[in-house]
């Protein structure tokens, strides 16, 4: 059965001591409410990790992510944090391919395909992230998008690889603006996800593989989306700063 999963993205927000109290209230306030095939991942900025993912020991249900890693093993990259680093945090995961990534630093599919294998190679988890833009959608042309991601970023891992990848679709227009998909259009891209996994894969992996939703997912909205058939969860970003709040999420699983 795949996985369920609530990850937060914090983004470039809280200092050191605000991420470390706000992870304490967390795992506190969901260690009861991920249960099972249920997952809590909290994805901090890097200079957390280390003491986030030492935390979260304590918590089987709970694992900690960055969302960011370079596509080189090591070298001369002023700045920038390899994959083989974020894993000695103790971190789990790491976001690929965020729109704000995609926006800012101009990272491309083929990028994101070169981080892919980095982070995989480095036993990292990507949560991979694909989505459309508000002007793709009124053209029509939002499957063409998510195929194209998915081709050129992760279609080039065999079976085995692509079961260690999360996919979150995230719809460019739905991402900090408050603005939620309705369930009915997530899950349409969803299935259409899915079924583009089991053309590639076979029915069993795309059956296996975790497809999160993100994009203004909040208390109120989460329990519909998340009730969805191919929605096995969401990425959420403003509303993983506030426990209450992302706890409410957490609890809409059930
Ligand atoms: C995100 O950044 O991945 C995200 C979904 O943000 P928000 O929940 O704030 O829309």
């Amino acid at each position: 059965m795949r996985k369920k999963i609530v990850a937060g993205n914090w983004k470039m927000n809280l200092d050191y001591n605000e991420g470390l109290a706000l992870f304490s209230e967390v795992t506190n306030m969901v260690k009861d409410e991920a249960t099972g095939n249920q997952q809590v991942v909290v994805c901090s900025p890097f200079i957390h990790l280390h003491s986030l993912a030492q935390l979260a020991k304590g918590y089987s249900n709970i694992a900690v992510g960055a969302q960011n890693a370079h596509q080189a093993e090591s070298g001369a990259y002023t700045g920038e944090v390899s994959a083989k680093q974020v894993k000695s945090t103790g971190a789990e995961y790491v976001i690929l391919g965020h729109s704000e990534r995609r926006q800012y630093f101009g990272e491309s599919n083929e990028l994101l395909a070169k981080k892919t294998d980095i982070a995989l190679a480095n036993g990292l988890k990507p949560i991979f992230c694909i989505g459309e833009t508000l002007q793709q959608r009124e053209a029509n042309e939002h499957f063409g998008i998510i195929k194209s991601q998915l081709e050129e970023g992760v279609f080039h891992l065999d079976a085995d690889k692509f079961g260690q990848v999360v996919l979150a679709y995230e719809p460019v227009w739905a991402i900090g603006t408050g603005v939620t998909a309705t369930s009915d259009q997530a899950q349409e891209i969803h299935a259409f996800i899915r079924a583009e996994l089991a053309t590639k894969y076979g029915q069993q992996v795309a059956d296996d593989t975790t497809i999160l939703y993100g994009g203004s997912c909040n208390a109120k909205n989460a329990g519909e989306l998340f009730a969805c058939a191919d929605i096995d969860g969401g990425l959420i970003g403003g509303a993983s700063l506030k426990s209450r709040d992302f706890t409410d999420i957490v609890k809409a699983f059930n």
